[in-house]
């Protein structure tokens, strides 16, 4: 599944490539990936897009002159998308990218948003978990209302993310990953960031300090940011829209490192159940 720093990376990327272009037509290869909606053609033709943000996993488009309009999609488990130019190149990003995705429209392809100089832009969901779905501010208003603050924005309060920890009475690692919480922090991220904290996943929210809550804020935006920087983690082959592995996954220091010495105490890492995932960490130098 897509994280954070590989949804950013696709959005970083897409936007360099989309951005400016105007749409001709948009074809549907399965309604459920667009709502149900039959009207996405109509409204979409002739748009030019003029952005491309995000909000946790979400990234949402919106177009020039259009302040009502907005194309809200998310990669869910299996979601891809891969821009096609006008000379047949594609680059793509989100999951498990393989060689015959590459061939677009392809078997997996949900939607296809078509331009004017003949680039294209496919959307590809195995599973069908993903979507692509036309709203209006108010639609794009409640979705981002859906998502706490994100960490890894430099203005994320840290007295407040400790006063909300200390009403919390669920282990740590639960906290993290409720995206109406905080943003942004998927099973990966919050095990290395915890790691980095020195905090051991299963500690009550509410007894986390004061300096620990701090720590794990600092953790979690350098661990997001490192991991941006290098194109994401590739557990399954992502690869980014610039068409390279993302190669965050040499960096983890106790995700799926199991029965390894941990780097910093010579500790052993475990692999526990935790807040219903599999969660990593090192039960010499996290407390
Ligand atoms: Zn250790």
């Amino acid at each position: 599944m897509p994280e954070l720093p590989e949804v950013e990376t696709v959005r970083m990327q897409l936007k360099s490539k989309v951005v400016g272009k105007t749409i001709t037509s948009v074809e549907v290869f399965h309604a459920k990936s667009v709502n149900n909606d039959e009207t996405i053609e109509d409204r979409l033709v002739g748009k030019v897009i003029a952005e491309i943000d995000r909000i946790g996993k979400l990234m949402i488009f919106s177009f020039v002159n259009e302040d009502n309009l907005f194309l809200l999609a998310h990669l869910k488990m299996t979601g891809q998308f891969f821009y096609l130019d006008e000379g047949g190149e594609a680059v793509g990003g989100g999951h498990s990218v393989t060689a015959t995705d590459r061939d677009l429209p392809g078997r997996h392809t949900r939607a296809t948003i078509h331009f004017t100089d003949h680039s294209a832009l496919h959307f590809n969901d195995m599973r069908i978990f993903g979507y692509l779905k036309l709203t209006d501010k108010a639609g794009r208003d409640a979705a981002k209302a859906r998502f706490g603050p994100e960490p890894i924005n430099p203005k994320f309060d840290t007295e407040w993310f400790y006063q909300k920890l200390k009403k919390r009475k669920t282990p740590i690692k639960a906290a993290l990953l409720d995206q109406t919480f905080i943003a942004g922090l998927g099973n990966i991220y919050v095990d290395e960031t915890l790691w980095r904290a020195k905090v051991r996943p299963t500690r009550l929210a509410d007894k986390v300090t004061k300096k620990e809550a701090a720590a794990i804020a600092a953790a979690s935006r350098d661990v997001m940011n490192e991991s941006i920087n290098v194109g994401g983690t590739t557990f399954q082959h992502f690869k980014d829209t610039g068409g390279k592995n993302g190669n965050f996954k040499d960096y983890l220091k106790v995700f799926g490192q199991q029965g390894k010495k941990c780097e910093r105490c010579g500790g052993t890492i475990e692999k526990i159940r935790c807040a219903g995932r599999g969660t990593h960490y090192c039960p010499s130098c996290q407390k």
